[in-house]
């Protein structure tokens, strides 16, 4: 039934997005001009470039999947998602698997399944297993498998980020009769409110 998405080309980066942008003849005398993504035959997979340079693979008319010049992947079904949807997803990421239910997208990524609602989308970013990546806060060295696990952070800056999250705590006074209660800043003014248990105001 999909046999039209062994003809599309497994996309990996920006850069091979860019390359095929740049690489593909339009067809001739379409209005606005669109290049094929794949079999020149079908019209419907496309390839487009925005004005801010992210290349887009458009299924029909919804440009189902975007390779953003940071390198981030954004998924996004729009109205509705069909099978066909679900098979261009699968036929252009390597590594992801899009299927749908009642009506909804579900992509599955290194073994966890996202749903992903009518015109919401979802951001992935390619990662490369072999090597390191960059901290957010001093641009050290972090391992890929502390990055994959949604660290940002080097070592040492995560361990900066912790003492600076303990010391935001603080004791605000005693809870009643008995422990302390600790509180973070954020919670305090509710926290300190709620103190006189006869009188709980909000
Ligand atoms: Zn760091």
């Amino acid at each position: 039934m999909f046999g039209t998405m062994r003809a599309v080309p497994y996309i990996n980066t920006y850069e091979e997005a860019l390359t095929r942008f740049n690489t593909t003849t339009p067809i001739r005398g379409s209005n606005p001009v669109r290049r094929p993504l794949g079999n020149r035959r079908h019209k419907h997979l496309s390839i487009d470039k925005t004005e801010d340079n992210s290349i887009q693979l458009i299924l029909y008319d919804t440009p189902v999947v975007t390779f953003k010049p940071d390198n981030t992947v954004v998924i996004a079904p729009k109205q509705w998602t069909s099978a066909f949807t679900c098979a261009f997803i699968s036929g252009v990421l390597r590594g992801v698997h899009g299927r749908h239910q009642r009506g909804k997208l579900v992509v599955c990524v290194n073994d966890e399944e996202y749903v992903v609602e009518k015109n919401a989308e979802l951001v992935l970013e390619r990662v490369d297993t072999s090597g390191w990546k960059e901290c957010t806060h001093c641009g050290d060295d972090v391992h890929i498998e502390r990055w994959s696990r949604g660290y940002r952070l080097c070592l040492f800056c995560g361990e900066e980020a912790a003492r600076a999250e303990r010391q935001s705590w603080c004791v605000i006074q005693e809870y009643g009769k008995g422990n302390y209660q600790f509180v973070t800043q954020t919670s305090a003014t509710t926290t300190l409110k709620q103190t006189n248990q006869k009188h709980l105001r909000t």
